[in-house]
């Protein structure tokens, strides 16, 4: 990183020259500049600290550098890009390709009093008054742009007038190929170099494998960028892995485990959606069907409702979640396998960004990876880009292997996106809390199962060699005369899916190899033979039936310790501030965790500050929220 006494009279200059009256000049000495940062950070959002990459990321900005920061969904990226242009009290430029999340980011940034605006195709009236009164009174720091509305002529036209600080592109991943989110008009981002010649470029993603990594880094011809990686691990959430076995029963439970808190249930067809909510409805559990198949009014509604948390549990597609940035959703359900870990990963991000315990259900089928597989193929006539429909499946692969393997989620998901995993156990996924079964007779299981492939002859995929395993007379295994040989009907008793399972178990152990390709077949290697001879043990697991148990309180997304958890009274408080909060929030319009995080709900039900300066010691109370919010949330304490 560069020395600090390098930079400042260049970012000096800039600001004294631009507005030689108004604003303040970046301190020369490092201690003064800290007292500012974090004098900034109290004032205009009512933190006492920043988490650690968040530091780093800062400083880049106010360095002027340019920089990649990857750190998990809640992991606290919008701060990054919005004190620096505080402090600096110079414009920036967020690119963001979600519309509604950008809404709420303005909302959520007025209520604090920071003069930020957007600039998109569904503007409001109201906002684009907004927008252009900043502008007029010179005010405006933040602006957030749609990618289709920043390449309008007339409007980069305006921007290049500017005293444009730092260009903030949210969502980096979208300009890889490589990513689970490729928006090619990202790729046009890069254009911004040439009309902005001198203007720091920062990246944000919360998911990114160190090859999207490098294609963002290239995309964007960042130069010497501070790369900056934060933990993926997410220990406040607790994995489950799940065989799809009557799905209503499944999630109906999930959902009783978290009482009357907020649930997503992700869906692959809107159809499923659809079903699912009826059949919730029908069990008394309020929900509704989100996708993108509904009038704009339908949708707007349902996200207005789940927002204002007059509801608590969409069955979605993918359409839900880009902009719902609910922060107390106890528990994402995944009713069929995502298409990536990336998905996977960004879906369950939503669940806990309060940093509170919350709990990521997946219920898998082999049906859904075929389902998968069908619609990237689909979808790669269109784009006519074979490698893109490669790189697609090659990221399916990696989640079908998550779902079917018996090894820390924890791990497996850091594994993945390329960091190491410390914890000998993380005591938040089903596999630590020792919820799959050591299966009694694994091995021999084992033995028939890979029988089974030897005798077929090694040229079937899984779902044969299963019909064949449990004793089925489907037409096609009787005329390959499959019903004659020793492994037919060996393991009749074993559910086709529980089979699925351990079939991806042996992959998982490398002993057993699902061929790759259209029609992936499954066939034996060395170690195989192995596992026969019986000079190699396998251990099967298979998941425990009832599960009771919440979410226990572990650490928080940032590693600090989380608060205890609320006694009975303090609950019943937590409760009445959350209506006061609901109340705040419906009158100004905005979502109730604009107002306030459940973070600081709790910690209000904990202190029970009973004055001004006392309610300004809670983490998220800033003078500005105290002003607005203050007086009824402490008169409602003082009941
Ligand atoms: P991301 O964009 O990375 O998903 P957000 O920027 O939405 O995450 O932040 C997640 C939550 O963490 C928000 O509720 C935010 O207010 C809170 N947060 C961010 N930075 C801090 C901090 N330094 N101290 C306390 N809370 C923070
Ligand atoms: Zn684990």
């Amino acid at each position: 990183m560069k020395n600090i006494s390098e930079f400042l009279p260049t970012a000096r200059s800039v600001v004294e020259s631009c507005h030689p009256l108004s604003h303040t000049a970046l301190p020369v000495n490092l201690e003064d500049r800290n007292r500012l940062l974090h004098e900034s950070l109290e004032r205009w959002f009512g933190f006492s600290s920043l988490r650690p990459l968040q530091k780093e990321a800062v400083d880049a900005a106010l360095d002027g550098r340019d920089a990649l920061v990857v750190l998990p969904t809640g992991g606290g990226k919008s701060l990054c890009y919005q004190l620096p242009a505080l402090v600096l009290d110079r414009l920036t430029v967020v690119v963001s390709p979600l519309i509604a999340l950008m809404q709420d980011q303005v909302d959520g940034l007025r209520l604090n009093g920071v003069p930020a605006a957007a600039s998109h195709s569904n503007l409001s009236a109201a906002g684009r008054r907004e927008l252009n009164q900043l502008i007029d009174s010179g005010e405006l720091r933040i602006l957030f742009v749609a990618p289709e509305r920043l390449f309008r002529e007339d409007f980069l036209q305006w921007l290049t007038q500017q005293d444009v600080a730092a260009i903030a592109i949210d969502e980096a991943h979208c300009i890889s190929q490589w990513g689970h989110d490729f928006r090619p008009e990202y790729r046009r981002i890069s254009e911004l170099r040439e009309r902005f010649p001198g203007v720091p470029m920062h990246a944000y993603t919360a998911t990114a494998t160190p090859q999207v990594r490098e294609d963002i880094c290239e995309q964007l011809q960042l130069q010497d960028p501070a790369v900056l990686i934060g933990t993926f691990d997410r220990p406040e959430l607790t994995y489950r892995v799940l065989p799809r076995q009557g799905l209503i029963d499944q999630v109906v439970e999930g959902i009783g485990r978290h009482g009357d808190t907020a649930t997503i249930i992700y869906c692959i067809s809107r159809k499923d959606t659809e079903t699912l909510a009826k059949q919730l409805k029908s069990r008394k559990i309020e929900a509704e069907a989100y996708h993108a198949g509904l009038s704009a009014g339908e949708r707007t509604r349902i996200s207005a409702d789940f927002r204002a948390e007059r509801l608590n549990v969409v069955c979605a597609t993918v359409a839900f979640g880009m902009g719902i940035d609910r922060s107390d959703v106890r528990l994402v359900v995944h009713a069929a396998m995502p298409k990536s870990i990336e998905h996977y990963q960004q879906e369950t991000g939503r669940a806990g960004r309060d940093g509170l315990p919350s709990e990521c259900l997946l219920l898998y089928s082999g049906a859904d990876a075929a389902k998968w597989r069908m619609i990237v193929q689909r979808g790669g006539e269109e784009y006519g880009d074979d490698e893109t429909v490669r790189a697609q499946l090659a990221l399916l692969n990696h989640m079908q292997r998550f779902a079917g393997r018996a090894r820390c989620r924890h791990r497996s998901l850091s594994e993945y996106f390329g960091q190491d995993y410390n914890e000998p156990s993380c005591g938040a996924c089903d596999v630590c809390l020792n919820e799959l079964d050591l299966v009694p007779d694994s091995h021999v299981t084992a033995q028939k199962i890979l029988s089974a492939v030897a005798r077929t002859g090694q040229r079937y995929g899984a779902s044969y060699v299963i019909d064949v395993l449990r004793g089925s007379k489907n037409e096609k295994v009787m005329q390959r005369g499959h019903n004659e040989i020793p492994t037919f009907g060996l393991l009749k008793d074993l559910p086709a899916m529980r089979l699925g399972n351990f079939i991806d178990q042996l992959i998982d152990e490398s002993v057993l190899v699902r061929t790759d390709g259209e029609y992936p077949v499954l066939v034996l290697n060395e170690a195989s033979a192995e596992v026969m001879r019986s000079t190699r043990q396998i251990e099967l697991r298979s998941p425990k039936g009832g599960l009771d148990q919440k979410p226990r309180r572990r650490r928080s997304a940032a590693g600090t310790s989380v608060a205890r958890e609320l006694n009975g009274s303090e609950h019943e408080v937590f409760d009445r501030l959350r209506a006061v909060r609901r109340k705040l929030a419906s009158d100004l319009g905005v979502p109730p965790y604009v107002v306030f995080s459940d973070a600081t709900l709790e910690e209000l039900a904990r202190e029970r500050p009973t004055t001004r300066s006392q309610m300004l010691d809670i983490k998220g109370v800033g003078p500005k929220k105290l002003d607005s919010f203050g007086p009824q949330f402490l008169e409602a304490l003082a009941e």
